[in-house]
């Protein structure tokens, strides 16, 4: 018998399953309905032989030390700082938003200095921050909200700003300064040999079976297990009994070009023109070197994969009742982005399946008699 059955092999399953096996010594069977391990975070050479990420691209960044440490023992890094720019107006100009974006956009000569001022002068002042509006008009003004958020948040969402939680947009930092990095985490870094070669290193400890093709509903009766850890949505594990938890979704478009390289950045944001919120170009992310490239367009979409939880109150709310029934079912973990509906980036993810597992560890040890089934 199995002591855990581990739904979905993505960063959460998989960190859990690693440390139950490793740390906790304990027999562990992860299995994932896809027909391979490493969830969103999967990557894979495609036909022409260069490395792209199945589900978007994935960069990595944290300043939490210990989830960077924990993962050094399954993979060496490359460095790597990400940039973005956004197709306005015929230019491509720095996002987050900087000292550059403006000053090219108005063919302006601010100072840093100027720059404050400059905001403080466009700013709506906003009694009270509700929405992702809210957020950037108070900070930026309307011209740039227009610009810069609006059509790629409506595109990306499905609603509007005016619609969405502010948490959606209040992290997104708006700079005086000439830092055109996306991020600013203390680590920056992606996995030297891919995502894929460091979940198979994560996976890679003998206590630990892997199970592909394998939806949790079709195998929980045939095997053997005490517990369970289940990663996958929420509401789908109780069957949808209290209404559906609403997901955006993604298409992605993949194109290989016969040239060395294909756009001046990483990543091009379309606030505005195209159906596609972004392109990407995979050969900056992995740093591969390759006489072709490709590049991967995303078009947002109501249908398809789970893969944003969408945050406006009703859904935390409904969240909150899950959470409950949740929390009164027996020996059934949830973690992960789908299993607490909660938009996390893989480093977060790292960090609560790290909790969750000393939590489990402090935990008198059920009876290993009683076979969930
Ligand atoms: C387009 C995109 C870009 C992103 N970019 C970044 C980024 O740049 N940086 C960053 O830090 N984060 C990024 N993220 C977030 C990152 O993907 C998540 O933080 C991470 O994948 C969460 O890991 P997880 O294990 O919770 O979920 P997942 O990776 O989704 O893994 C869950 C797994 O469970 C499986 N599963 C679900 N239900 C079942 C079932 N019933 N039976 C069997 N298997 C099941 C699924 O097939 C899936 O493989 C991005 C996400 C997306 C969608």
């Amino acid at each position: 018998m199995f002591d855990y059955l581990i739904v979905g092999a993505g960063f959460a399953g998989a960190t859990i399953a690693e440390r139950l096996a490793a740390d906790g010594g304990k027999r562990v069977l992860i299995c994932d309905r896809r027909p391979h391990i490493a969830g969103n975070a999967y990557d894979h050479y495609d036909a022409d032989g260069i490395l792209v990420h199945k589900y978007g691209p994935h960069i990595f960044h944290t300043n939490a030390r210990s989830v960077y440490d924990y993962l050094s023992r399954f993979t060496e890094w490359r460095p790597y700082q990400h940039r973005v720019l956004a197709s306005v107006d015929g230019q491509l100009l720095p996002v987050p938003i900087n000292l550059d974006t403006v000053n090219r956009m108005y063919g302006l000569t601010l100072t840093s200095f100027e720059l404050e001022k400059f905001f403080e002068s466009v700013a709506e002042p906003v009694e009270q921050i509700r929405t992702s509006e809210d957020v950037i008009v108070s900070k930026v003004g309307r011209e740039l909200y227009e610009k810069f958020f609006r059509n790629y948040t409506r595109k990306q969402w499905g609603l509007d700003p005016s619609e969405l939680d502010s948490a959606v947009t209040a992290r997104v930092p708006v700079r005086t300064n000439r830092d055109d990095r996306y991020f600013t985490d203390t680590y920056q870094v992606m996995p030297l040999h891919g995502y894929t070669r460091m979940f198979e290193r994560i996976l890679g400890h003998p206590n630990i079976k892997v199970l592909l093709n394998a939806d949790f509903r079709e195998i929980k009766g045939m095997i053997p297990h005490r517990d369970v850890i289940f990663t996958g949505p929420v509401d789908e594990y109780f069957d949808y009994r209290l209404g559906r938890l609403p997901y955006r979704s993604l298409n992605f478009q993949f194109e290989t070009r016969n040239v060395t390289v294909a756009q001046p950045g990483p990543v091009i944001n379309y606030p505005n023109d195209n159906a596609y919120t972004r392109v990407t170009e995979f050969k900056y992310l992995t740093g591969q070197e390759h006489h072709k490239t490709t590049l991967v367009y995303e078009y947002a979409c109501a249908e398809g994969d789970p893969y944003y939880p969408i945050p406006r109150p009703e859904n935390a709310a409904l969240y909150k009742r899950y959470q409950e029934l949740a929390a009164t079912t027996p020996g059934v973990h949830f973690l992960g982005r789908l299993g607490t509906y909660k938009y996390y980036n893989m480093d977060q993810v790292v960090a609560q399946a790290l909790t969750l597992y000393t939590k489990i560890a402090e935990l008198p040890q059920r009876d290993l008699s009683l076979t969930t089934a």
